[in-house]
C-alpha cells in the first residue's frame, strides 16, 4: 500500500531496503522476510510484466558456440570454470538450488505452480514458432513441453483480434519438424464485436466460471483428434492453474499456454503474486515510486529519499535496479553510469567497443556485460577495488560479466544473486 508521508515526517526505518521491484528485488525481499529481516521494498511497476513468466536458469554457454545445455547445473559448473567473474561463480550450487526452490514454493503458495525437472531444462514453443530453452515453466504451459518433445499431433488456436499471436504463423514455422501441428482460430466469447482484443482482459474474464463455460463451448469443435491444444497465455490472472484445469476437464484434452508478446499475462501473474503475498510475510511495499537519493556517508546505515515525499533509513540495502529498461543503468554519449549511487560501472573503455559489427553476433555485445563488479559477498566495488559500503549489496541484471538474455539465465541469476546478497547481509550482521 502506498504511504502519504512527506520527507519532513520522520523516516520509515527498516533493517534492509530493497531497491527495485523486478525479479531480483522481489526475490531479495522474499528471502529477507523468510529470515525475519525487517524489509522495505521500493520499486516502480517492474519490467517483470514484460517477462514471459518462464524461469530460465542456464541454457547457453559458450555464447560464441551457441551451445545449448539440457542439464542447467552442468552448464553452470562449466560457466563458472570458464568465466570466474560471472556472478554465478560466487554462489554455491546448493544456494542456487535452495533459492530457486524457495521462490517456486512461494509462488505455489500464491496459486502459481511451476513445472520443472530437477536436472533438466525444458523447451517451450514461442509465439514466433521457435523453441526456447528454459528451466521452470508455469504449470499452464507444461503440456506444451511434453507434446513438443514428442511432436504429438497438436492444434494451436489463436483468437480473432489478438495482435502478435498467429496460429498459422506458428504452424508454418514448424511444418517441417512437427508435421502433426495444425492451426485454428476462434472468436473469444463476448468480444465478437471488437476489432482488437487484449490478453489481459481475456485472462481476467476467464476467472469467471460462466466465461470458461462459454470458451469451452467455442473451443469444443477444435479439440478433436489431437493430443493437446495450445493457446495464447490467457488462462486467468489469479488462479491460472485452476482455470486451466477447469477448461481441460470441460474439454477432455490437455491445454497449454504459449507466451504472447509483452506485456505478457504470466509476467503480470508473477508481479501480482509477489505484490499480494510479500506484505503477508511482513515486507513493506512502496510501489510506484523510485528511490531518488541515497546518503551512504553514515558508516552504520543509509538515508534514502523515495519519490517526492518519503524518507527511509535502513541498516543495509540491496540494489536490484536492473539495467537500461528499468533505468538502473543509463548511458550518455561516452559512458554507462549507475543511476542512484553513481557506482563505478565495468564497461568497455570506449563507446566504439559497446557493440559488435553485426547486431546478431552470437557472442553478444560487450555492452550487455557491462554492470557492477562485486566482491564475493555481492557488494559493489568502488574505484579502488574495495566495497563501496560494508552493507550495500547488488543483485540481478545490473551485475557485470553476464549476458542473461543470450545465456538464458535471467530469472535464475536474479533469484540466486538476491539470495546470495541477503545471506551475505545476515552473515555481516552477525
Ligand atoms: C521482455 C523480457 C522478457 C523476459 N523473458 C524472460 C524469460 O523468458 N525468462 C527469464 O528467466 N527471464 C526473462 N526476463 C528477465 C527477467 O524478467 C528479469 O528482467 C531479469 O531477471 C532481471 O531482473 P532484475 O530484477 O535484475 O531487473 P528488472 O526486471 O529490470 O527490474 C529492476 C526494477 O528496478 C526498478 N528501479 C530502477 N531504479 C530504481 C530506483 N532508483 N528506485 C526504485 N526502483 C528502481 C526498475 O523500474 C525495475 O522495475 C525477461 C525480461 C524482459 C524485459
Amino acid at each position: 500500500m502506498q504511504q502519504t508521508h512527506r520527507k519532513t515526517d520522520p523516516p520509515q526505518r527498516c533493517e534492509l531496503l530493497v531497491i527495485g521491484a523486478g525479479m531480483a528485488g522481489m526475490a531479495a525481499a522474499l528471502f529477507a522476510a523468510r529470515r525475519g529481516i525487517d524489509t522495505i521494498l521500493v520499486g516502480e511497476s517492474s519490467e517483470i510484466i514484460f517477462a514471459s513468466g518462464l524461469m530460465d536458469l542456464m541454457g547457453v554457454h559458450p555464447l560464441a558456440q551457441k551451445r545449448v545445455w539440457h542439464d542447467p547445473w552442468a552448464a553452470i559448473r562449466r560457466l563458472c570454470r570458464d568465466l570466474p567473474a560471472h556472478p554465478y561463480a560466487h554462489i554455491p550450487e546448493a544456494g542456487i538450488r535452495r533459492a530457486l526452490e524457495t521462490v517456486f514454493s512461494f509462488l505455489e503458495s500464491a496459486g502459481l505452480r511451476y513445472f520443472r525437472r530437477p536436472q533438466r531444462n525444458c523447451r517451450v514453443l514461442t509465439a514466433l514458432g521457435s523453441e526456447k530453452i528454459t528451466y521452470g515453466v508455469p504449470r499452464t504451459m507444461a503440456a506444451g513441453v511434453q507434446v513438443l518433445e514428442r511432436k504429438k499431433p497438436c492444434r494451436i488456436v489463436d483468437i480473432q483480434g489478438l495482435k502478435g499471436f498467429s496460429s498459422r504463423l506458428i504452424v508454418r514455422a514448424r511444418h517441417r519438424s512437427w508435421p502433426g501441428l495444425d492451426a485454428a482460430r476462434i472468436v473469444f466469447p463476448g468480444m465478437q464485436d471488437r476489432t482488437e482484443v487484449y490478453a489481459e482482459q481475456m485472462a481476467r474474464a476467464l476467472e469467471v466460471p460462466r466465461q470458461r463455460e462459454e470458451l469451452a463451448r467455442v473451443l469444443a469443435p477444435h479439440v478433436k483428434g489431437v493430443a493437446a491444444v495450445g493457446m495464447p497465455a490467457i488462462f486467468g490472472m489469479y488462479h491460472s492453474d485452476a482455470v486451466c484445469r477447469d477448461l481441460e476437464q470441460r474439454l477432455g484434452v490437455p491445454l497449454f499456454e504459449i507466451p504472447t508478446f509483452p506485456p505478457c499475462v504470466p509476467g503480470l501473474r508473477l508481479k501480482e503474486a509477489f505484490e499480494r503475498r510479500l506484505p503477508e510475510l511482513g515486507v513493506r511495499l512502496i510501489t510506484g515510486k523510485r528511490v531518488v537519493s541515497a546518503d551512504v556517508s553514515q558508516s552504520n546505515g543509509f538515508a534514502f529519499g523515495v519519490g517526492d515525499d518519503l524518507a527511509v533509513a535502513a541498516d543495509a540495502a540491496v540494489l536490484a535496479s536492473g539495467r537500461f529498461l528499468g533505468k538502473g543503468l543509463w548511458a550518455d554519449r561516452r559512458r554507462v553510469r549507475e543511476s542512484l549511487f553513481d557506482l563505478p560501472v565495468c564497461q568497455p573503455d570506449s563507446r566504439r567497443r559497446w557493440h559488435r559489427r553485426t547486431f546478431l553476433d552470437s557472442r553478444g555485445h560487450p555492452l550487455n556485460r557491462a554492470g557492477l563488479e562485486i566482491d564475493a559477498r555481492f557488494r559493489p566495488l568502488g574505484t579502488g577495488g574495495r566495497p563501496v559500503h560494508r552493507r550495500l549489496y547488488a543483485a540481478g541484471s545490473i551485475l557485470a560479466h553476464q549476458d542473461w538474455m543470450r545465456a538464458k539465465c535471467g530469472s535464475g541469476l536474479s533469484i540466486a544473486s538476491a539470495w546470495a546478497a541477503v545471506e551475505a547481509f545476515i552473515r555481516e550482521r552477525g
